[in-house]
């Protein structure tokens, strides 16, 4: 599927931009109308950090008019392993003007524009509409939401990418010629299953291979030529050098841009997403069992000490057989510690995870150090080990 050029041509090029650009313009595909296209198009990069950090480098590089950058922290030392954007005497100053010096010292011609903020619900409709083209390079499952719904919702395309140690992703989700990344990731994963690259590390030229894709499709999308990577997800392992390709269908029942949508605005994401503390995270990080496991032990007699920490409306309408319940709150006021076995392992669900790992951090902290809890909670149990069960 080839698409038409998202952006129309400039009205011309200078003779400086003509010289600057001289590769670009022998080749056939690109040519004067594709460089002028290049420099008329405006083009979002959320994230001046490992993605951001090659992506807005070569579209600098590549003549991309008008450049926005979304970004609030500032540069740390431990960025600089992949965040090339970035050097050594920008360490402590904000990336979002690090980045912008980056960019003129590439490509004066580009118009920076800099979003010094955090993405959130109140701001991206605003901040996206002022752009041809957005490109994704957050790390977050909270804010890859936010920026799909947003995308969909203003009927934008956007380039997607995420890496993890050797492994990176990346594919362009259009909702009104494919999928979105909601068709292909409707959930969020549970909290303490994913590790972030803060936890687990990431490999620091990966950025430069799944940022180069990303600044491909973008120039793709914005010239008009070739096959983008619309309806498919790249899938590249640097161990192996394999790069492999999985169709990804636009999803009938998807919540957002499906035929019954049932997201018809923005949302709350960090409830969506199930946000918890970095002592949360820490806590389920090793510490977290799937339902699958969980019914193991339970069909093995494994002598274990099940507790529910969700409210007692919850628990009637559905809980996990020998659940005990003993609600959130009741661990961070301290009574419930009392009640737990000593000589039991311990393991805790909520609904999704997100609470059970908050009660997780307080028991590993107490010294209840083998304490584990059911990544997906109640819902993941459900839907694996018990689909007759009602959810809510
Ligand atoms: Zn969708």
């Amino acid at each position: 599927m080839s698409l038409p050029p998202l952006v129309e041509p400039a009205a011309e090029l200078s003779v400086d931009e003509v010289r600057r650009y001289s590769r670009h313009l022998i080749i056939p595909d690109v040519g004067m109308a594709g460089q002028k296209r290049l420099k008329n198009a405006k083009v979002l990069c959320v994230g001046a950090g490992g993605l951001g950090s090659p992506a807005l480098m070569y579209l600098a590089a590549a003549g991309v008019g008008t450049l926005g950058i979304v970004e609030f922290d500032t540069v740390d030392e431990s960025n600089l392993q992949r965040q090339i954007i970035h050097g050594q005497s920008d360490i402590g100053r904000s990336k979002g003007e690090s980045a912008r010096d980056s960019v003129k010292e590439i490509n004066p011609y580009v118009n920076v524009i800099l979003h010094e903020t955090r993405l959130d619900v109140d701001n991206v409709k605003e901040i996206f509409a002022q752009y041809d083209l957005i490109v994704d390079g957050t790390d977050n499952f909270a804010t890859r939401y936010l920026v799909n719904d947003a995308a969909v919702l203003l009927g934008k395309p956007y380039v997607w990418g995420s890496i993890y140690r050797f492994d990176g992703q990346a594919s362009v989700f259009w909702a009104e010629h494919g999928p979105c990344y909601r068709c292909l990731y409707p959930e969020a994963p549970p909290p303490g299953m994913v590790p972030s690259c803060a936890e687990g590390g990431v490999l620091g030229v990966l950025c430069a291979s799944i940022g180069s894709i990303q600044v491909t499709e973008a120039i793709k999308l914005l010239a008009g030529v070739g096959e983008p990577l619309v309806g498919r997800l790249m899938i590249y392992d640097a161990l192996e050098m394999q790069y492999r390709q999985v169709k990804v269908r636009k999803d009938p029942n998807c919540a957002l841009c499906g035929e019954n949508p049932t997201v018809t605005d923005l949302i709350d994401y960090e409830a969506f997403c199930g946000v918890v503390s970095e002592e949360a995270q820490a806590a389920a990080l090793g510490s977290t069992i799937t339902p699958k496991q969980l019914k193991q032990w339970q069909d093995d007699k494994e002598d274990i000490f099940l507790v529910d920490v969700r409210e007692p409306g919850e628990f009637e309408i559905v809980s996990i057989p020998g659940a005990v319940l003993i609600p959130k709150g009741e661990f961070l006021m301290g009574d419930a510690l009392g009640r737990m076995p000593q000589d039991k392992k311990i393991v805790l669900h909520c609904k999704t995870g997100v609470r059970s790992a908050e009660v997780l951090a307080v028991l590993h902290s107490a010294g209840f150090a083998d304490a584990v809890h059911v990544g997906g909670g109640v819902i993941g149990w459900v839907n694996t080990v018990e689909p007759e069960k009602p959810v809510y």
